[in-house]
């Protein structure tokens, strides 16, 4: 008898039909004999309908009462999906990600989780029932609800996987699996059948939203191999895990990512703790900066760009203007009109001129570069927002298309 976790993202519980749909397949893996623990995310777009509706009332919503309403989102998940599973017949517990025994920090609207406590799930599953958990949510030392950040059903289903030493841990989704770019944008891009947790983590941060970054992080972690496949099809999706390094393509997936945007602080004096008074002050309100250039010096003077997400953009504006006119800056400013486009493979390391075809896919298209970042085993691009998708499709048809 095998104890699998599976997670449903909003796309597959989007309406009724669907969650009598997923209560059906749930009912029939537990039929054959499995013990099930399912996590579930908010129906469709109601967690951006829920942001919207706490910003009608401001434009900067208390982040600890965001919380309590962004929770309800997964909580209708939870409701709907254990009285589909009943009406098939079988019993559902349902519980709030805080009787999961998911404890987290107490940063409101991107916790981290510190421990979790499966007592009760795992005295539950011994009365046979189906366990329904609402992900993206935890509970904070002073007993207050918090969430873990966008995309964060993910998480909570890696680490109750992890928790509970599950057999097995699917996450289900609206496409069917991990593929070489985003589907739903490049027609050509392919299924990716295993893939280590380096690159799937590399992915996941440069825009491949079909796994949140720190969902992959945490399974790499704690080695918990997942796999990522279709909550309507029938395919095995894609195989998540450590992978022992083997000789092959040198880019295995592109990515987009067009959430991003672009802070400048103009002439900011060129002298030694600059960067450390900015990025500090960041840090400590939680805030993740991404690619960081800084130009040549003139007159002692210098500009410094670096990216965030767009959800921490009106936030990290706020912040880095006061610290500006702090350090005698000229100004600051925010352009939301940029995409980030990354290739990805560990192979990389080893093929020499990776850069330059790159480079050169994304001139012949006419697209200018910003900025620029590497890893070992990828190359990050800031570029304009309305080149984004061309680049994608011009950068996959170089190393994936025409390559294999
Ligand atoms: P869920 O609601 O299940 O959490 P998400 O919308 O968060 O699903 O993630 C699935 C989406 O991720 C897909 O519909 C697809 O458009 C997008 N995506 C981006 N990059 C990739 C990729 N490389 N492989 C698969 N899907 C991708
Ligand atoms: N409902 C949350 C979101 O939309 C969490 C999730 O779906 O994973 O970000
Ligand atoms: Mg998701």
């Amino acid at each position: 008898m095998a104890l699998i976790v599976q997670k449903y993202g909003g796309s597959s519980l989007a309406t009724i039909e669907k969650i009598k749909g997923v209560a059906e397949k749930v009912v029939a893996d537990k039929r054959k004999g499995n013990r099930i623990v399912v996590v579930v995310s908010a129906m469709g777009k109601t967690t951006d309908n829920l942001i919207n509706l706490a910003c009608q009332i401001m434009p900067f919503p208390p982040e600890k009462e965001l919380d309590i309403l962004l929770s309800t989102g997964e909580m209708v998940s939870v409701a709907l999906l254990c009285m589909a599973i009943e009406n098939c017949g079988e019993a559902a517990e349902g519980f709030p990600g805080y009787f999961a025994g998911i404890r987290t920090d107490s940063f409101h609207t991107k916790a981290r989780i510190q421990m979790i406590e499966p007592g009760r799930i795992l005295k539950e599953l011994e009365k046979e029932s189906i366990i329904v958990i609402a992900g993206f949510q935890g509970l904070s030392p002073d007993s207050s609800i918090t969430t873990l950040g966008r995309g964060g059903s993910d998480l909570t289903a890696i680490a109750i996987a992890a928790a509970v030493k599950a057999d097995r841990c699917d996450i289900y989704t609206d496409v069917d699996g991990v593929f070489t770019t985003d589907p739903n944008i490049v027609q050509e891009a392919r299924l990716i059948p295993e893939i280590s947790y380096d690159e799937m983590l590399e992915m996941a941060s440069t825009g491949a939203k079909v796994m949140l970054s720190r969902a992959v992080e945490f399974a790499k972690r704690y080695n918990v191999p997942f796999s990522v496949k279709s909550t309507f099809g029938k395919g095995e999706g894609t195989m998540v895990k450590e992978l022992s390094l083997k000789e092959g393509a040198d880019v295995s997936a592109v990515a987009l990512d067009e959430k991003q945007a672009k802070m400048t602080i103009f002439r900011v004096p060129d002298r030694s703790g600059i960067s450390s008074n900015i990025f500090t002050a960041l840090g400590k309100e939680n805030i993740n900066v991404d690619v960081i250039v800084q130009n040549v010096s003139k007159d002692n003077f210098a500009d410094i760009s670096f990216t965030v997400n767009t959800t921490e953009a009106a936030k990290t504006l706020k912040i880095t203007e006061a610290i500006g006119k702090d350090l005698g800056a000229e100004n600051v400013v925010c352009d939301r009109d940029i995409a980030k486009i990354s290739i990805i493979g560990i192979g990389m390391m080893n093929h020499p001129g990776v850069a330059g075809r790159m480079f050169h896919a994304l001139a012949n298209e006419g697209v200018n570069i910003e900025m620029i970042s590497t890893s070992e085993i990828k190359i990050s691009c800031v570029i304009k927002k309305s080149d984004g998708q061309k680049a994608l499709k011009a950068v996959h048809k170089e190393f994936i298309t025409n390559s294999q």
